[in-house]
C-alpha cells in the first residue's frame, strides 16, 4: 500500500476517534439529565448513536464524520441523487432500520453534497463503534448503497487491497 494511503486512513481514523469522543461526552451529558419520563428516555435513545462513520474524500482531503441513529431522521430530499440511486429497491435488507440511519450511509451523504462531481469512488469509508473504536462491517444495506467506496473496515478487507481506486 502506497504511504499516502496510510496518511489518509490515519487523517481518517484522527478524525473518527474525536467524533467518538464528543459523541461520548454528549450522551454522558444528556445521561446526567434527571427525571425522565419513560417517552423522553425513548426519545433520547433514538438519538443515541453505537457507530460512528467518517468518510474521507481523497480529492478534497476533507473527512466528514456521521454518527448512527434513527433521529434526527434524513428526508428524503437530504439524500444525494447517487445514494438515493442504490436504495435496495424492494425497501430496507434490515429488519426494522432504514438504510438512511446508517453512520456510514450519512457520512457518505456528507461527503457527496460537499464537492461537486464527488463520487463514492473518490471516498475511503471507516465504521466504529463509538463506545471502543472497533471496527464495524457494512450491514446489508450499506454493501449496496455504499458500494463503490472503499470501505476499511469491513472483515473481508485485507490491509494492502487494492481496488484500484487507492
Ligand atoms: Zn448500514
Amino acid at each position: 500500500m502506497p504511504s499516502h494511503v496510510d496518511e489518509q486512513v490515519k487523517i481518517l481514523f484522527e478524525a473518527l476517534s474525536k467524533a467518538a469522543q464528543r459523541e461520548k461526552d454528549r450522551v454522558e451529558s444528556l445521561s446526567k439529565k434527571a427525571n425522565f419520563s419513560k417517552k423522553e428516555r425513548k426519545i433520547q435513545n433514538a438519538y443515541v448513536s453505537r457507530t460512528i462513520s467518517g468518510a474521507y474524500d481523497c480529492v478534497s482531503k476533507q473527512v466528514y464524520t456521521a454518527t448512527s441513529s434513527s433521529r434526527p431522521q434524513l428526508m428524503s430530499a437530504e439524500i444525494h441523487p447517487i445514494l438515493k440511486s442504490k436504495l435496495p429497491l424492494g425497501g430496507s435488507l434490515e429488519t426494522g432500520r432504514a438504510p438512511e440511519v446508517c453512520a456510514g450511509f450519512k457520512a457518505c451523504n456528507l461527503a457527496l453534497y460537499a464537492r461537486k462531481d464527488a463520487r463514492l469512488e473518490d471516498l475511503i469509508v471507516a465504521t466504529v463503534m463509538t463506545t471502543d473504536m472497533s471496527h464495524k462491517t457494512r450491514c446489508a444495506n450499506c454493501l449496496e448503497t455504499t458500494d463503490g467506496a472503499t470501505v476499511i473496515t469491513d472483515n473481508e478487507y485485507i490491509s494492502g487491497d487494492d481496488n484500484g481506486t487507492l
